[in-house]
């Protein structure tokens, strides 16, 4: 199949104008030149996306498809009182509503151009719901307990789901591993626990790190509404727990979760030069989740200080729960203004930057660059089509910019995952909006009374 749009965006090299993909057996072949392209496949099948551009899927380096369901039944709240929310109605939801939700996500996912996520699941639902629409992805089983006795048994159930998860999905598409929710939910056995399993069967790990100011407060100093109301509503008032006296980045650095070979530390809002030097010495990708960050009133990431130390960064939404929707386009465009309102002209970051961020450097981020995140032959074909042709987008001189500065989510042309298009013009090919809508609205009603 022969792809064409005005531009084409590899994001490894320069962008081309005019340009075509072909894509065959779930990869790319070749890219370039449009007149070229046609000359050299007289006979592939062409589609024209006309003044659209041709680019890599986004990875979504942080989210919960599962909890999409919670979009506007806990809004406007600070972080411990929206966590506490969330926590507080998730016995509401049973194994159908799960899954309902994380169908949902992954709808909304593909509806804005994702075509990978990196997924923090409890139930599983998010990792059905990939394998059930064709989307690519990371998935990580959250573990949490703050109950020393519970460390056993928690996670064995977790390596448990962890087999039956892999046994049944698509390894060319779906990794399983393993989420220590945070360091307010761990207890350090816990903690150990899961760095010996990881290292011993190579998981990826994901882990809430460094985000409200609740969160540092509660580790470093042992007192915040996090170390009271949100361990008393979680069964751990009387679990013992002392102040630490280190940023949570040097706490959990010191039960060796990030001397792992492949991990993502999420947020990381509340570090400072040494917790950053931490991150560098061990390699850790972070997922810089603005919006959330900003919605939630947890605080700004200091992307200009990560990119200073060569961290590898990513973007993540983390889910319709505490962002409202997935647009990974509204996810660059304020991630790049939140950064520009606040270090002025100094450090300026470029759209082209947020674009790469969002596609190649989410992969490297994931280990997963030789495979996607660029348009290059011998890459999985995971494309995207993204309209360029509206009256709030023309004209469009600089492809990164329009693309940051003027789209949505609506304006994604085409979605596809290993050559297989799951979303084209208005259509979804693999999922269904409408049945899923009104089922959605009934459990939004069950959990709002
Ligand atoms: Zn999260």
């Amino acid at each position: 199949m022969l792809l064409l749009a005005r531009y084409v965006l590899p994001v490894s090299d320069v962008h081309i104008e005019d340009g075509a993909v072909l894509v065959r057996d779930g990869a790319i072949v070749s890219l370039g030149a449009r007149a070229d392209l046609l000359r050299d496949h007289p006979d592939e099948e062409v589609v024209d996306y006309g003044l659209a551009a041709l680019m890599p899927g986004f990875i979504d380096l942080h989210t919960h498809m599962e909890y999409s369901i919670f979009r506007g039944v806990v809004d406007d709240l600070p972080y411990t009182e929206w966590k506490m929310a969330v926590q507080g109605r998730e016995h509401l939801l049973d194994e159908a509503a799960w899954k309902d939700s994380a169908v949902l996500g992954a709808i909304e996912a593909i509806r804005s151009g994702i075509t990978m996520v990196a997924d923090v699941t409890d139930s599983g639902a998010s990792v059905q719901a990939a394998q059930d629409s064709g989307l690519r992805g990371v998935f990580y089983r959250e573990v949490s307990t703050m109950d020393t006795a519970s460390v056993d048994r928690v996670m064995a159930e977790a390596r448990a789901d962890i087999d039956a998860w892999t046994a049944a999905t698509d390894s060319t598409r779906i990794t399983i591993g393993i989420a220590p929710h945070g360091p307010y939910t761990c207890h350090p056995r816990l903690f150990k626990a899961i760095a010996e399993d990881a290292a011993v069967n190579g998981r990826p790990v994901s882990i809430h790190l460094a985000g409200s100011k609740d969160e540092y407060d509660f580790v470093k100093y042992g007192s915040s509404p996090l170390g009271q109301d949100f361990r008393t509503q979680s069964g751990w008032a009387d679990e013992p727990w002392m102040p630490t006296g280190v940023s949570p980045v040097r706490y959990v650095y010191q039960w060796g979760i990030l001397d792992l070979p492949n991990v993502t530390a999420v947020h990381c809002v509340h570090v400072d030069a040494e917790d950053i030097d931490v991150l560098k010495r061990t390699d850790t990708a972070v997922a810089y989740c603005a919006r959330c960050n900003a919605k939630l009133g947890m605080g700004t990431a200091p992307l200009g200080d990560f990119q200073t130390a060569g961290l590898r960064v990513g973007i993540g939404t983390d889910s319709p729960a505490s962002t409202s929707t997935i647009d990974f386009f509204e996810e660059m465009r304020v991630g790049l203004l939140i950064q520009r309102g606040i270090r002025g002209e100094q450090g300026f970051f470029t759209a082209e930057e947020f674009v790469r961020m969002a596609t190649l450097d989410g992969a490297r981020a994931l280990k997963m660059d030789h495979l996607v995140g660029s348009l290059e032959p011998g890459k999985r074909a995971d494309i995207i089509a993204v309209d360029l042709s509206k009256s709030y987008q023309v004209p469009t001189q600089n492809p990164y910019g329009a693309l940051v500065h003027t789209c949505n989510q609506e304006d994604v042309l085409m979605t596809m995952v290993e050559g297989r298009m799951l979303f084209d013009h208005g259509r979804f090919l693999t999922t269904d909006p409408e049945a899923m809508g009104e089922r959605v609205e009934q459990l939004r009603l069950t959990m709002r009374s």
